[in-house]
């Protein structure tokens, strides 16, 4: 960056078609499927597919606190969230827009700290950034991505298509990100009360990462398609284990058992969930932000997926008439849907 630009300071010295210039500027397209990006009207996109579209929104105070959320970070986890939601149709994700609202008290440095995530995740993903929206905002910032992604008809996973004795698999590992929130508020709140207190965060990266830095499974979806493996039904973990396994069983009128001694956590969820007198399983079904996949396969499909590493067989679906079940390590089965399971 020249020492020219440096000097600007606010997006206002600049003019909003200026900002749009600096913004958008060295963004390579790599796909021949974008005829047109950044620069007319819209965008022209080419497809011979399927087009899966989805749209995401993070608003200020609602889905983040900038107090301890680094602006790349944030660019770089809006466009992950919009993606997870196209792997979880097992479709491929081509293209995003990006809109975005700030006020005066944002520097062009600070939105192009979030651009600068924006398009890691890009080059991450192998998406383009083809357009969107800038406007000024008097409540804080608000970034609102749109993903498009292509598909054959006939490999899309849609919610509503468990079937009965289907085994159910989750990729990864559980309730990390919420951890890793309940921390970052810990230690927000102790150094708003106290602020000569510094953070204690050591030893935490990894479910700091999951929260502030989440990635989506591309690398499943591919794995997957690899291994000839079409789930009957997926979804992204975006609210809790148990959230995502209620909208499976809903749409596809069935019910599932699943085991808590199979549901997978990482050591550092566990130790914080403990320190904060939660029990891990808890923050697994109901912790949000995973961006994990869960998935059905037909019971044939075993050992395909047993061979496959990073997925859990957790349970399997049964009878609708059967409800939401899960057997803790005592060997009881609850309800998922009794209180205390359901939510915080
Ligand atoms: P319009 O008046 O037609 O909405 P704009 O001046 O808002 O056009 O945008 C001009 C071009 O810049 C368009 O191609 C648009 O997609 C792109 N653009 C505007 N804002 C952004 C942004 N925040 N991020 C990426 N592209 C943007
Ligand atoms: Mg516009």
């Amino acid at each position: 960056m020249s020492s020219e630009k440096k000097k600007i300071s606010l997006v206002s010295d600049l003019g909003e078609f200026e900002f749009i210039d600096r913004i958008t500027e060295k963004i390579n397209i790599k796909s021949p499927d974008v005829i047109k990006g950044v620069g007319d009207d819209a965008a022209v996109i080419n497809n011979t597919k399927k087009t899966i579209v989805t749209t995401d929104i993070l608003t200020e105070g609602v889905h983040f606190n900038l107090v301890y959320t680094p602006l790349k970070h944030l660019g770089y986890k809006a466009v992950v969230v919009n993606l997870s939601d196209i792997y979880a149709m097992n479709a491929i994700p081509g293209q995003i827009v990006v809109s975005i609202a700030f006020s005066g008290k944002f520097s062009v440095q600070a939105i192009e700290e979030i651009y600068d995530g924006i398009k890691t995740a890009c080059e991450m993903y192998n998406v383009d950034l083809v357009g969107g929206d800038t406007s000024a905002s008097f409540t804080g910032l608000t970034i609102n991505i749109t993903a498009i992604g292509q598909a054959d008809k006939n490999s899309i996973v849609y919610r509503n298509k468990a079937q009965k004795n289907d085994l159910i698999c989750v990729t990864g590992n559980l309730g990390a990100a919420y951890m890793g929130l309940q921390l970052l508020e810990r230690e927000n709140k102790i150094f708003k009360e106290n602020p000569s207190m510094q953070p204690q965060l050591d030893g935490y990266d990894y479910i700091l990462r999951r929260q502030l830095k989440p990635e989506a499974r591309k690398d499943v979806i591919e794995k997957l398609a690899q291994h000839n493996i079409l789930p009957t039904s997926m979804i992204d973990i975006s609210d809790g284990l148990s959230s995502e396994l209620f909208h499976i069983c809903t749409q596809s009128s069935v019910g599932c058992t699943i085991y808590e001694e199979k549901i997978p956590i990482d050591q550092e969820t566990a130790t914080l969930s403990e320190e904060f007198h939660l029990s891990p399983i808890t923050c697994a079904l109901n912790g949000g932000e995973d961006y994990e996949l869960l998935f059905t396969v037909p019971l044939s499909q075993h050992d395909a997926i047993a061979e496959l590493k990073d997925i859990s067989i957790i349970g399997h679906i049964t009878d609708k008439n059967e409800g939401l079940q899960i057997v803790t390590e005592k060997g009881e089965s609850i309800s998922l849907s009794a209180q205390g399971w359901k939510s915080f």
